[in-house]
């Protein structure tokens, strides 16, 4: 069987890793891929959001399944262009990635099926929101109705914030037709638990838990990135709470999509805030969490094609998902200036050494092959996975790991799990 990842990330690594070990599949592709890949992989020179060569690439080699990594190529119907080829792939439909697309189809369909969430309102009006600045108690979260590199939400701890904020998004339109429209929303506080779904249509089955770290510094200090690193299962979460998020969240916003007669088949990951009153869905997201699939799939002993098959097929509900009990920490290295600006080009050093290290796993993101050596080519750069008897032991792994890679500006947060207690 022929599989093709689409993607060039850590998760799309992660993805690939877990594939490679599936005896049904022979030859695996990934576009673009990155060196990571290129080591497990034949990697394809085609971007992910380059619809029409993909669809010809899947075609002209005869590929089985696409499996989608990111978000931009699902929000731009990447799987109804492929259904319409007659070609299969796993991710779901435009109409359905919407949960992700539009924060504002996502609220509605939170609110009309009473889904616990932050309260909102919406504002396609930049006049209106910037009045409606005037009656906040702060700090409030406004956030780019559509897909904005991970960028579109701010947290405004005062007025002046909020209405530069409401400015930068709807008239400076710095975020293109993303920001037209926008969600001002009630700042929760609690922590966060990232929950993965595999969604088939009807039915569902949740993956292991996880918790990533967004800031870019330790003690959550500095600006969002798109994740400095995770662990699991979290420590926040716990059988009471999953019966809850079942019966409050994950079954009412299926059946409010059964209303809409759209179809959700894939990976479904609401990112979750464990309030005082209970969990709170802050966001939906349409595919595998960068760093979570890091984290999670090295934990997970089941043949992941089956489980996507099924998912795709509709028989997610016959699938048994086998776990290794053992926690997980992933460490994310960075280059200097990330999420800022920062350089590539710049040669890695001490993969293979790393590598060698008990129960870890090395994942790429921004690198790529120049001639024979791996240079930098991302703002994230690794991903350092290790799995250890528990969680203090993970983390000890994960981070003698990271001590052996070196490159010109190499940075990463020293807190991941740390003071996490044990699950
Ligand atoms: P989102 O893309 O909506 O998940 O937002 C990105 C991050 O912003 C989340 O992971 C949270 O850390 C934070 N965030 C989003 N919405 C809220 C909220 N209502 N209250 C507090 N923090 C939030």
């Amino acid at each position: 069987m022929k599989v093709l990842v689409i993607g060039s990330g850590g998760r799309e690594h992660a993805l690939t890793w877990k594939l490679k070990q599936s005896p049904a599949i022979d030859r695996l592709f990934c576009a673009p891929g990155n060196a990571g890949t290129a080591a497990i992989a034949e990697n394809v020179s085609i971007a992910a959001t380059n619809l029409a060569d993909l669809a010809a690439f899947a075609k002209q080699n005869d590929v089985d399944l696409t499996v989608v990594g990111p978000d931009d190529p699902l929000a731009m119907g990447i799987v109804d262009l492929f259904a319409a080829e007659g070609l299969r792939s796993f991710g779901p439909t435009k109409s359905a990635a919407r949960l992700e697309s539009s924060k504002i189809f996502a609220k509605e369909l939170m609110r009309s099926q009473k889904v616990p969430t932050a309260q909102a309102r919406t504002f396609s009006d930049s006049e209106a929101a910037l009045a409606y600045c005037e009656e906040l108690k702060f700090p409030v979260v406004i956030k780019a109705d559509g897909l904005a590199l991970g960028k579109g939400v701010i947290i405004a701890e005062n007025i002046a914030t909020a209405k530069s904020t409401v400015e930068m998004m709807m008239k400076e339109a710095r975020f293109g037709e993303a920001g037209r429209r926008i969600v001002i929303e009630e700042f929760l506080r609690g922590s966060e638990c990232s929950i993965h779904a595999l969604v088939d249509g009807k039915n569902y089955q949740l993956l292991e838990s996880a918790r990533d770290y967004k800031r870019a510094f330790d003690d959550d200090e500095g600006p969002n990135t798109g994740g400095m690193g995770a662990f699991s299962p979290a420590n926040n979460w716990n059988a009471q709470l999953q019966s809850k998020f079942e019966k409050e969240m994950m079954r009412p916003l299926l059946s409010g999509l059964a209303k809409e007669e759209i179809i959700y088949r894939g990976l479904l990951y609401p990112g979750l805030m464990i309030t005082v009153g209970g969990p709170r869905v802050l966001e939906f997201n349409c595919r595998f969490g960068d760093p979570e699939t890091q984290a999670l799939l090295p934990r997970l002993k089941s043949d992941l094609l089956p489980l996507l098959d099924a998912t795709i097929d509709g028989k997610i509900d016959k699938c048994k998902i086998e776990w290794d009990k053992r926690p997980s920490v992933t460490v994310v290295l960075a280059s200097a200036g990330y999420p800022g600006k920062y350089e590539t080009g710049k040669p890695i050093s001490g993969l293979e050494k790393a590598a060698k290290l008990k129960d870890v796993q090395i994942f790429h993101a921004g690198t790529k092959l120049a001639n024979t050596e791996v240079v930098t080519a991302g703002g994230r750069v690794l991903a350092v996975t290790a799995l250890g008897s528990d969680l203090a032991v993970a983390r000890v792994r994960a981070y003698n790991a990271a001590a052996l890679i070196q490159f010109e500006g190499c940075h990463y947060r020293h807190d991941i799990a740390l003071g996490v207690a044990n699950s």
